[in-house]
């Protein structure tokens, strides 16, 4: 069952779960991109989905990108 997600438990989520702060004041969908502030103060979009099940949950500088394989 995939539970609700709205804005507000978004930003509930993030703030709880990272250092990170929620930028977007709008939500629409697993597939959208979340405008988020890191600790360090960078801007970075990311989707929820990988914010919440890739734990994607810096910028690409504090935390960069795995490198492919
Ligand atoms: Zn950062």
């Amino acid at each position: 069952m995939n539970k609700r997600w709205t804005i507000e438990k978004i930003k509930e989520f993030i703030e709880k779960n990272s250092e990170s702060k929620l930028l977007s004041t709008e939500y629409h969908g697993f597939s959208q991109k979340l405008l988020l502030k890191c600790a360090c103060g960078t801007n970075f979009e990311k989707t929820f989905t990988k914010f919440k099940n890739n734990n994607q949950r810096k910028c690409e500088v504090c935390q960069p990108p795995k490198a492919s394989r």
